[in-house]
């Protein structure tokens, strides 16, 4: 048996779609799933539900590259 760990969505916008209203996310997702902030050095990033990742990616506000000098 595989197991897959879970982890909290790091989503804190409650403008996002996904729990609109809401300030914090309770899906769980994969810790690999993770966006950086493109306006400023993120290093440890954000973790992202599926829906959250889109509308961060969405935003223009996150990228899946991680900052580099
Ligand atoms: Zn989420
Ligand atoms: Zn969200």
């Amino acid at each position: 048996m595989t197991i897959r760990p879970r982890v909290p969505c790091e989503c804190t916008d409650p403008g996002c779609p996904a729990h609109l209203g809401a300030h914090t996310c309770r899906e769980v997702t994969y810790p690999r799933n993770v966006l950086f902030r493109v306006d400023m050095q993120d290093q440890s990033g954000t973790v992202f539900c599926h829906e959250c990742m889109a509308d961060a990616l969405d935003s223009g506000l996150y990228s899946s590259e991680r900052w580099e000098e």
